[in-house]
């Protein structure tokens, strides 16, 4: 069995420059690399990965993954074999390491910028770094995103920073609802009630900016509640259907440990790869019963918990039980039987990965069907479904590869496209 992986988030380090206040990892300067696998044992788990996991996005990041002496070499040794992008703090970038990247084939880099104001002169010196670095990534055409992690601290600010990353033409922004792992612990301090208000903020965003920019939430699963509650939410929603930890996604820490996401403690890892294959380790209990989710708690009652399921890091961390309700949810479940992904489609929302979508006739040649496949597979079905769409629009009853120019034509002559076609 090799799983459905599509994502595989890997911490080459603990080592970083900085000590975020959200740190997943504990990271910071202080911190050395005796325990990171070395350059050759990361090239053996790109084996692994190939054999296990073929086509997954391979996210490289850390701590500061350009920290390391070798970043390159794995970087190219990565994008030979997977779509790769880079998870960065944003304070290292030159006009000759962007150029690297691009040498390297990695496909694109993720900045974390959780303010733009500053309360001393060292968040000034860090924020005028990462605005310097947003500037050679413009400056090379290199694709980037910006990450956001919302915590009690930033609410009020996520309108000015939505609009920062719509002006700066990154391609996406990431909206992190804190889990307290690491250092995040530290600042838990979103509650219940702050919740509904912080999603309906969100929502709103998202509505702003509709066909602007592609405004992401992560690890708020719930989304899809207020989503279906309220229909004027399902034209912003292009969801996954829930918390993807050991379903679809998993992470390599910097020691080889393999979780079921990026902010589980390392008390669940399934195995390390040093000394496992990714078969046994999604193979184990943890991983196995997360993909099983016979969830506890109101999740468990909750008719949206097959399409949300509830963060399970957060009701890990809290709870120590994997399979417990989340705590920062407040809904109150009614029962009934569980909603399904046919709810979403039924009422006009897009979701990632879906594969029962197909009731349009619609054929392909073999070239576009191996033209899609060039492109990451996580978002493969979904660009699949829209194309089709679009087809049946214009009555167009075979996709070859002239159709997918000429509707790849349209679509960038839409409004969110041409501002990435600035020359
Ligand atoms: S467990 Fe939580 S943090 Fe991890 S992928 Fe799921 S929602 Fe996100
Ligand atoms: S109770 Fe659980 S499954 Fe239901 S919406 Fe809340 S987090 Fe999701």
């Amino acid at each position: 069995m090799t799983g459905d992986m599509l994502v595989v988030s890997w911490q080459l380090t603990r080592r970083c420059n900085l000590e975020c206040q959200y740190c997943l990892t504990d990271s910071c300067p202080s911190l050395n690399a005796d325990k990171e696998l070395p350059t050759e044992e990361c090239f053996s788990v790109i084996e692994k990965l190939k054999v296990s996991f073929p086509g997954c996005m391979l996210i490289l990041t850390g701590g500061e993954p350009l920290l390391r002496k070798d970043i390159f070499e794995i970087c190219n040794r990565a994008s030979e074999n997977f779509f790769t992008v880079i998870g960065s703090n944003g304070t290292f970038l030159t006009k000759g390491i962007v150029l690297k990247l691009k040498e390297c084939n990695i496909k694109g880099i993720s900045i974390n910028i959780d303010s733009l104001n500053h309360n001393n002169e060292f968040e000034r010196r860090i924020l005028s770094k990462k605005l310097n670095s947003i500037k050679f990534l413009q400056e090379q055409k290199f694709p980037f995103i910006i990450n956001t992690t919302i915590h009690k601290g930033n609410i009020s600010e996520l309108n000015q920073i939505a609009e920062f990353v719509y002006l700066n033409v990154a391609f996406l922004l990431n909206l992190f609802f804190l889990v307290p792992a690491g250092r995040g612990h530290s600042l838990y301090n979103l509650t219940t009630s702050d919740y509904d208000y912080v999603v309906s903020n969100v929502l709103d965003i998202k509505e702003k900016y509709n066909g602007r920019l592609t405004i992401n939430t992560k690890c708020a699963p719930y989304l899809i509640r207020h989503t279906l509650e309220d229909p004027k939410n399902l034209k912003v929603y292009e969801g996954s259907g829930g918390c993807p930890a050991a379903t679809n996604y998993l992470c390599i820490t910097p020691e080889g440990e393999v979780l079921p996401c990026p902010f589980f403690p390392l008390n669940a890892s399934g195995g390390n790869i040093k000394e496992k294959s990714f078969n046994q380790i999604i193979n184990s209990e943890i991983f196995a019963e997360l993909r099983e989710r016979k969830l506890k708690g109101r999740c468990g009652k909750c008719e949206f918990s097959y399409l949300c399921s509830g963060c399970r890091a957060r009701a890990f961390i809290i709870s120590g039980d994997y399979l417990e309700e989340d705590p920062l949810c407040p809904y109150i479940p009614k029962g009934g039987n569980k909603l399904k992904e046919e709810t979403i489609i039924e009422k006009g929302g897009t979701v990632y990965g879906y594969k029962k979508s197909d009731k349009i006739n619609i054929k392909w040649t073999k070239d576009a069907e191996d033209r899609i496949k060039k492109i990451p597979i996580f978002i493969q079905s979904m660009v699949k479904k829209k194309i089709e769409t679009r087809a049946e629009k214009i009555g167009i009853e075979i996709i070859n590869s002239e159709t997918l120019d000429k509707i790849r034509e349209e679509v960038s002559e839409l409004p969110m496209f041409k501002r990435f076609r600035k020359d």
